[in-house]
């Protein structure tokens, strides 16, 4: 069958009993080589994640506030850990290693990497495999940005002197050595990264859900699983909130042509989603999935003449560009032009950032819209099935939301909707009750 690279989320190894789970899953074929694990997550609803804790325990330290309590926290988890397993790490000396650095002066990055660094090292001690720090092979440049190329053939080297190995996700290095992680959820990346230097005929990514399913669980009760969904469609869903999958975890298994299956730890006879080049959805509904993201602020832009107007929207983006903010759509329409931009970006400076449009491209009328949410609805049939949309507004219209934005995808493979974000959930309800129907 060729090797299997398998990454475990952090419920898959929150605790002893997770863990254990992860070594059957490990011994039930020899093809599972390489294994990436995450950080230990919660093991019940308010439990905490351990890279909480390291991000928290940073702040701590920054602050100079005393951290010795929090550490000795996340230190008697993991010493709980190694004495369940019966392993023995030197998680000691790991600790007095990471106190030094406190004490020194370290970064959030290296702090929050111990989750990984010392999950890894329990579980390879656990299911008797190798264990190779990801410290040196997965590399970023000076900016932070991943080196593709130079980590696929590091990691490649490094792997082939192993029969099997656990690597811990999420981090990698700078030029300098020194720790740098991904975002949050990184180890995703990390899963790819290693399924595509190992060549590997699938990348099992195992986490708590028996695979990617038509909506949030946490907003749709019961949603259908989606058994097949292609590398694009996936993308536009990650992209836009559906968290099952780091967004930037689908590029490396794509190039590489790489299946992932998405597997629940809890459930390994279930089979979970394949997402795959190929458009294979053979479920018979129109859309594949739906997700959302809150916290956008639409700037609605209109000027008389706008659309005739040579470089007006050149000396738009370029303010934009000059505050160093993203837009991630521009739904235009005759003398009139939206941003939607992601909250995060205007914290401090929305005025600014309104007056310099206003000098900049002689706007006659700003109108600022905060607290949208963007819901995407995605199917790579959308479009050759007349009605679709017609379909969608009118879920929304029957609901009672009032659509505040449109835009349909060039790709014509989603229609992304703006909607006010006390509606989000009802409106992700109302287009799956439509599409899919009540459950
Ligand atoms: P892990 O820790 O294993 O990486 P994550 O928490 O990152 O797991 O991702 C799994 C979670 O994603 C599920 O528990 C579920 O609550 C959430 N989720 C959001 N959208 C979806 C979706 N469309 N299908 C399945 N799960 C989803
Ligand atoms: N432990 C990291 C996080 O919580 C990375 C990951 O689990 O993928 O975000
Ligand atoms: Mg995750």
């Amino acid at each position: 069958m060729g090797v299997l690279v398998a990454k475990f989320g952090g419920s898959s190894v929150a605790d002893g009993i997770q863990i254990r789970k992860i070594r059957s899953i490990v011994e039930s074929s020899a093809d599972r080589r390489f294994v990436v694990v995450s950080a230990p997550g919660k093991r019940f609803d308010e439990d905490s994640k351990i890279t909480d804790l390291l991000y928290l325990l940073y702040s701590h330290a920054e602050h100079k506030v005393p951290y010795e309590q929090l550490l000795q926290v996340i230190k008697e988890r993991f010493l709980g850990m190694e004495s369940d397993l019966g392993v023995d790490i030197g998680l000691v000396n790991e600790f007095s290693e990471i106190e030094e650095q406190i004490k020194t002066g370290t970064t959030a990055d290296y702090l929050a990497s111990r989750g990984e660094h010392l999950s890894a090292k329990l579980i390879a001690a656990f299911i008797g495999y190798d264990f190779i720090d990801t410290k040196g092979l997965v590399q970023f440049d000076k900016k932070g940005r991943l080196l593709y190329a130079e980590t696929d053939e590091a990691l490649g080297a490094e792997l082939a002197k192993h029969k099997n190995a656990v690597l811990p996700g999420f981090y990698g290095t700078l030029p300098d050595g020194s720790v740098k992680t991904f975002t949050r959820g990184g180890s995703d990346i990390t899963g790819a990264l290693v399924a595509r230097a190992a060549k590997a005929s699938t990348y099992e990514n195992w986490t708590d859900v028996s695979g990617f399913l038509m909506a949030d669980p946490r907003i749709v009760k019961s949603p259908k699983a989606i058994k097949t969904i292609s590398y694009k469609e996936l993308r536009e869903l990650s992209y836009m909130g559906a968290s099952v999958l780091h967004e930037n975890a689908i590029y490396p298994a794509r190039l590489a042509g790489i299946p992932i299956n998405i597997r629940n730890t809890n459930k390994p006879e279930d089979e979970g989603t394949i997402i795959s080049g190929d458009d294979l959805n053979t479920s018979g509904d129109t859309i594949t999935g739906i997700a959302g993201n809150k916290d956008y602020t639409v700037i609605g832009i209109y000027k008389n003449m706008m659309s005739s107007e040579v470089g007006f929207f050149k000396r738009l983006l370029a303010v934009l560009e000059e505050h160093n903010i993203p837009v991630e759509h521009l739904p235009s329409g005759i003398d009139t032009i939206s941003l939607v931009i992601s909250s995060k970006y205007l914290e401090d400076n929305l005025a600014e950032v309104i007056e310099d449009i206003e000098r900049k491209v002689g706007s006659d009328d700003i109108e600022v819209s905060e607290n949208i949410s963007l819901i995407a609805t995605v199917g790579a049939h959308m479009a050759d099935r007349r009605g679709t949309a017609a379909e969608l507004f009118t879920a929304l219209y029957e609901a009672g939301v009032n659509v505040r934005m449109i835009d349909q995808g060039s790709s014509e493979m989603n229609i992304i909707v703006g909607v006010e974000t006390k509606d989000f959930e009802t409106a992700i309800r109302a287009i799956y009750d439509k599409f899919v129907g009540k459950v």
